[in-house]
């Protein structure tokens, strides 16, 4: 049996680090939940003319799919809050910063790879 060198639970983050960046997923899954009711609240028979979407009806299409994908990547973050995987790099398996954290709680690569993989156009 290889001896593997396990990482700390949620890389290291403590406790008090975690439950700050818990609450601004939870505020953020609040936030696209209340997003994506609305969108479909606002939804109206009028708005196929013709068997054609309106450029409205479109540009809250995108903006859904633009939600859907944010609560999903913050749904995840919480689930590696959970599970113990939360704070490490997807691509190198490094320690995201905290820095980046706090203003991406979601984020699932390190600045490095995040900006490797931008530049690769991925
Ligand atoms: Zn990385």
């Amino acid at each position: 049996m290889k001896s593997e060198t396990r990482n700390p639970p949620n890389a290291g983050l403590k406790p008090q680090e975690l439950g700050v960046l818990r609450a601004g997923l939870l505020e953020q899954r609040a936030f696209r939940r209340e997003q994506l009711a609305g969108i479909r609240r606002s939804t109206g028979p009028d708005e196929a003319v013709g068997g054609r979407r309106t450029a409205r009806a479109q540009v809250r299409d995108h903006l859904a799919v633009a939600a859907r994908i944010v609560l999903a990547d913050v749904e995840a973050a919480l689930h590696r809050i959970d599970t113990g995987h939360y704070g490490q790099c997807r691509a190198c398996r490094g320690v995201i910063d905290l820095s980046r954290l706090r203003i991406c709680p979601q984020a699932l690569y390190c600045r490095e790879c995040h900006r490797v993989r931008e530049a690769a156009g991925g």
